[in-house]
């Protein structure tokens, strides 16, 4: 079965192949903007594109998969916090450049083929907006900024409909770092290819043949995508704020520069929500990786939670849903315990009809959550005796599928490893309690008695043949 992908321009399930005669799969993928920790939202998406980059290894091959991911290092939040924190733009953006890498670590994320940046590629885009400009899809503004025409492009609007939308002047237009100059413009729609030098911009310019200035965002995928993947791509992504105008804007530099389609498949993954709400600092709902790691969490924990909804759907984070996630780790590992154990093993067929279903989960669509929903199952029935044992190529398969999600056997051996807190006596004598309430079948007695080691601070782990007890986070 190949992998089938939601594709955004065609709003239809598409098969995900290599475009090119060498097999090789070229994969971008728009990346953080390197100016302050990135959030759990946005570990949503790198997580979930870090699942179909090893899901395309899986099916291609790892040396036939190229994958890009840019690093947005020049723009008006990074050289805001530059000047705030005066510290010239580099050491802003390679701390937390170094952050971003380190809590992508953490979460088990691989690193892109390349990963390039904006201040590092400005011939490229320079390169690019002159063959706009010659082309007559740019202007040059009378204070030095390029402009794309946007009426000179027909395709303009298919990726996001947004002629079907009203297209409005500012906030519609509003990107990372697009500060609308709306008296610069011929049209209100237009986007900064190149932005004239302001004074705020202190030292961060460059020379052009339009006068000092730096790129505006959009152009810098474009032209990194264009050198490092080629004019056409197979597959571009990035959170569903990007479709537009931030994607919308890269077609229309692209293929009015290239004369070619600039991606055969574009996938947008959906936000993440916290406690329901859009994050933010002021609500005071916006975590990093440290935020969780400070409470006790583990990160594998975090990235379980990120993949245990579907990717095209809005998760709803909470803290509860990462215990939720601690719990699920833990039954994963006595799966990948019993599999790798060769008591259980057997000749032949054995159990797990099951791994094919989890595999084609992935491939539909990237469903991680039926995909988790089927391991489950296999966990289930294993417990329960249900179907043989695993045979060795079962084992080997179970690893594949691991392999894919970024939850392998040795991560989830160490989570397993980890020393854990001993129970007070009173605790014990409480979840005692609660056991035979169960046992008898009492289940009202044992929900109050779970609300009251909650409450105390503990939450109970029920397996079949017994249970733990686990120190709940704050
Ligand atoms: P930025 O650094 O703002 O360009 O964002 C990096 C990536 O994170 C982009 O692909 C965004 O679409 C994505 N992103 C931003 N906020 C969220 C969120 N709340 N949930 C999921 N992805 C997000
Ligand atoms: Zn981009």
């Amino acid at each position: 079965m190949p992998i089938r992908l939601y594709d955004s321009l065609t709003r239809s399930l598409r098969e995900l192949q290599p475009g090119e005669k060498d097999g090789v799969f070229r994969f971008y993928n728009c990346g953080p903007t390197v100016y302050a920790p990135a959030h759990i939202g946005n570990f949503r998406t790198f997580v979930v594109n870090d699942v179909l980059r090893r899901l395309l290894e899986l099916e291609f091959g790892p040396a036939k998969v190229k994958h890009v991911r840019n690093l947005t290092d020049v723009d008006d939040k990074t050289i805001r916090r530059s000047r705030e924190e005066r510290r010239p733009l580099e050491a802003v953006t390679k701390q937390w450049t170094d952050k971003f890498h380190a809590d992508c670590d953490a979460l088990n994320c691989l690193r892109p083929h390349v990963e390039p940046t904006a201040t590092g590629h400005i011939q490229e885009q320079i390169d690019m907006i002159d063959v706009l400009m010659k082309k007559g899809n740019a202007y040059r503004a009378a204070d030095g900024s390029v402009y794309f025409k946007v009426s000179s492009f027909d395709g303009y609007g298919r990726l996001s409909r947004v002629k079907e939308r009203e297209l409005q002047v500012g906030s519609a237009l509003a990107g990372k770092s697009q500060a609308v100059d709306a008296d610069e413009k011929e049209d209100a729609t237009d986007f900064a290819l190149w932005k004239a030098h302001k004074p705020d911009d202190g030292v961060n310019s460059w020379n052009s043949p339009w006068g000092t200035g730096r790129p505006g965002w959009h152009i810098e995928c474009s032209a990194m995508s264009k050198k490092h993947l080629g004019e056409t791509i197979d597959l571009h992504t990035g959170g569903v704020d990007l479709l537009f105008p931030h994607h919308e804007n890269e077609i229309a530099q692209s293929e009015c520069c290239n004369g070619t389609p600039f991606s055969r498949h574009w996938y947008h993954s959906e936000h993440l929500l916290v406690d329901g709400k859009k994050m933010s600092k002021s609500l005071g709902n916006l975590y990093t990786l440290d935020d969780l790691k400070a409470k006790g969490f583990s990160p594998l924990a975090l990235r379980y939670a990120l993949i245990a909804g579907h990717p095209r759907k809005q998760l709803n984070f909470t803290l509860e849903s990462l215990h939720a996630a601690e719990s699920a780790l833990k039954k994963l590992q006595v799966i990948v315990t019993v599999f790798h154990d060769p008591k259980y093993r057997v000749a032949g067929n054995g159990t797990p009809s099951r791994l094919g279903e989890v595999l084609g989960h992935l491939r539909d669509d990237l469903n991680t959550p039926a995909a988790l929903g089927s391991l489950f199952k296999l966990g289930h029935e294993i417990s329960c005796g249900i179907g043989g044992g695993p045979t060795d190529a079962d084992v080997a398969t179970l690893d594949q599928i691991l392999g894919v999600l970024g939850l392998e056997a040795t991560k989830l051996n160490t989570l397993a490893a980890a020393p854990k807190a001993e129970a007070p006596d009173d605790i014990k004598a409480l979840a005692e309690k609660r056991w035979a309430a169960k046992a008898s079948k009492d289940f009202a007695a044992a929900d109050t008695l779970r609300k009251e080691l909650a409450t105390a601070g503990w939450s109970m782990l029920d397996r079949k043949d017994g249970y733990s007890l686990e120190p709940l986070k704050k």
